[in-house]
């Protein structure tokens, strides 16, 4: 039996990465798992694969749309879609500061919206209010700051800044809403940087290398089962004790 066994989960950005790595874990844990990226053909663990922009509040809103026409609620939403554009603040273009908050920060601020109406009707055996768990991917730089990253840290930190507020705005509605903070995570993301300097990083890390998305995943599902029913406005950090 899985800890998340008759669930249906929402998660973005899940083309590679920790997205596809935390549609795996919801997926092993028992969860009906609608993954969503801008270009994806195939998640393994999925039930569902949907091309979404999320920085596009209709087609955010048609995705809802279409999981709950399908699986007939929505559970657990898992806000992972990002993007970095990095560059020092002086030479940073607007676009690239745009992007970097649509896709981040926007991207969640909407699937948050699209998906409070369906889970506020969410019903318990029981027919009481059952809710249901958000959990957005922020990162240890939302939390630090990071040179070269001005959109990219302003985009996390509102993401834990709106994690909080969700959690007071619709915790009456037992919707529950908390954060993963990963530090250096091999991906996509992190292998363009060069060799000498992910050494670099990982000898500032107190467990001296960086994390497997699978460590991000298990939070998230923690975070999204019954185990975590009273924890709430959190931010956990995945980080290897960075910060
Ligand atoms: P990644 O390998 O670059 O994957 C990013 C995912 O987001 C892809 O599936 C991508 O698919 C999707 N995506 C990007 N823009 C999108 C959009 N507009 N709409 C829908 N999906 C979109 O990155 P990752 O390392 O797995 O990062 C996942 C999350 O963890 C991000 O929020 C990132 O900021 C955060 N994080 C990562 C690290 C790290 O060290 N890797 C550390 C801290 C936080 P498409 O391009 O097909 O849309």
């Amino acid at each position: 039996m899985g800890t998340l066994d008759g669930r249906i989960a929402i998660v973005t950005g899940a083309s590679r990465g920790i997205g596809a790595a935390i549609v795996g874990k919801l997926a092993a844990e028992g969860a009906t798992v609608v993954a969503c990226a801008r270009s994806i053909e195939s998640c393994p663990g999925a039930s569902l694969c949907l091309k979404v922009d999320v920085s596009n509040a209709e087609q955010v809103d048609a995705c809802v749309k279409e999981t709950v026409a399908k699986f007939g609620r929505v559970d657990i939403l898992v806000n992972n879609a990002g993007i970095t554009k990095d560059g020092l603040l002086m030479r940073m273009s607007d676009a690239d500061w745009d992007q970097v908050i649509d896709i981040n920060l926007k991207g969640t601020f909407l699937f948050t919206r699209a998906v409070s109406r369906p889970m506020m009707k969410n019903k318990g055996a029981d027919g009481q209010p059952s809710g249901g768990a958000i959990v957005n991917i922020a990162s240890v730089v939302g939390i630090t700051g990071n040179a070269g990253q001005a959109n990219y840290t302003s985009s996390k930190g509102g993401v834990i800044a709106l994690t909080k507020t969700v959690a007071k705005e619709l915790g009456s509605r037992q919707i529950r809403c908390n954060a993963v903070a990963p530090g250096f995570i091999r991906s996509q993301m992190t292998d363009v940087l060069p060799e000498d300097v992910k050494n670099q990083y990982a000898q500032t890390i107190p467990l001296k290398r960086f994390g497997e998305a699978t460590d991000v995943a298990n939070a998230v599902a923690w975070l999204a089962s019954d185990a975590a029913s009273y924890v709430t406005g959190q931010v956990i950090s995945v980080n290897g004790g960075m910060v």
